[in-house]
């Protein structure tokens, strides 16, 4: 059994350190917005090269409050794309704007740049790109287009810390970049988390009051906030994994190249393509295979743990029925959605265990294809 991530296994490289860190934070007695919270605050804000960063208790968080920080809400529509995890849209949701959709670019998996314009309209007030698998956005036309058109961006880094676009961090590009700190994303803890990044000191006092009933000064209160704090345990955890965060990133990356040389000679397997300019930190190494949904079923009985991110585009979702979208308006993101295998990938999977996955697949491949003619 292959597993498509092995939290165990990273926990055994850095389980010493982060008990010790645990241990001390039980024995405080300070258990929220504490010392590890602002330290990790400000130690991730230079990872970043982001002026600000203020944590929160989810990705999901991250979104909706970047949306209220920015004054995005009901009459207002927000550009994203269906071919993502439904929080993205979600966060749209509960600010009660409404998404709307811009297909792929299939190399890429992310938004395609090129018809972001033809989507804009008198109510348009954000894009929201988003940095699937790992992979930047081409930041330098959505950040143009923006700006041409008065427009917020609030960048979806949830699947992509510590991933660049021309040598700066992605997360800070945008008005706001939002973070995610869940367990199986590339820096997690081990509960929820989230972050903000911001260079806008206005937008981070926003958020501040926002995470914590609306108001910067104890039961003082401006406005209709939430409760949303990542806690000292977790902030003490992620102050260790922040130290390995470039090391295991760089062991996917050459994870993810030994991939593509093991499938190299495979023709009907399409590997990621990485684009020049980009550093990629493959939170997913997926693939693109013929008969995809019997190709997975074949995996899975071979102990191989692939998985299809995701298997319905948002677009076509029941909670976004309301808005009447059909198939057919957003042609490569269902195709791809059709096509789409994320294979095993964790910064300490072994060289044997990715030779294994890339044979069975390779194998499987073949098979469904037989299975397929008769
Ligand atoms: C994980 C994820 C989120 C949500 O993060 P949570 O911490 O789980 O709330 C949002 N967007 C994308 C693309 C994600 O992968």
């Amino acid at each position: 059994m292959i597993p498509i991530i092995d939290s165990k296994r990273q926990y055994a490289t850095v389980g010493n350190e982060v008990e010790k860190e645990v241990l001390e934070v039980l024995r405080s007695g300070s258990y929220i917005l504490g010392k590890n919270c602002k330290a990790f605050e400000e130690e991730i804000a230079e990872f970043l090269g982001s002026k600000y960063a203020i944590t929160l208790n989810s990705g999901t968080d991250a979104l909706h409050l970047a949306l209220r920080a920015l004054d995005v809400g009901a009459g207002d529509e927000v550009i994203t794309v269906a071919f993502t995890f439904v929080a993205t849209t979600e966060a749209i949701g509960i600010v009660g704007a409404k998404p709307v959709f811009v297909d792929i670019n299939p190399d890429t998996f992310n938004i395609d740049v090129n018809q972001i314009e033809a989507k804009i309209t008198p109510r348009t007030k954000a894009i929201i790109p988003v940095h699937l698998y790992g992979q930047p956005c081409d930041m330098d036309v959505i950040t143009d287009v923006a700006k041409r058109h008065n427009l917020f961006v609030i960048e979806d880094a949830c699947q992509a810390i510590g991933a660049e676009y021309k040598g700066k961090k992605v997360g800070t590009f945008g008005d706001i970049g939002c973070f995610s700190f869940y367990p199986t994303k590339n820096l997690g803890t081990m509960g929820d988390g989230g972050l903000i990044s911001t260079n806008s000191e206005y937008l981070k006092n926003r958020v501040i009051a926002l995470r914590n009933h609306g108001g910067a000064v104890r039961y003082y209160h401006d406005e209709i906030g939430v409760n949303s704090r990542l806690d000292e345990v977790q902030a003490a955890i992620l102050r260790v994994k922040l130290k390995y965060i470039n090391e295991w990133n760089k062991k996917r990356r050459e994870h993810a190249a030994f991939y593509n040389e093991l499938f190299k000679d495979a023709k009907d397997i399409q590997t990621p393509k990485e684009l020049d300019n980009i550093y990629c930190v493959y939170h997913q190494y997926t693939v693109k295979v013929p008969n995809r949904d019997e190709v997975h079923k074949l995996l899975q009985e071979r102990g191989i743990g692939a998985m299809i991110y995701y298997p319905v585009p948002l677009h076509l979702q029941k909670v976004h029925a309301y808005l009447g979208l059909k198939e057919g308006l957003l042609p490569h993101t269902e195709e791809n959605t059709k096509l789409v295998l994320s294979l095993p990938m964790f910064a300490e999977i072994t060289e044997d265990e990715q030779r294994t996955v890339a044979k069975t697949l390779i194998e499987c491949v073949e098979l469904a294809k037989d299975k397929a003619m008769v």
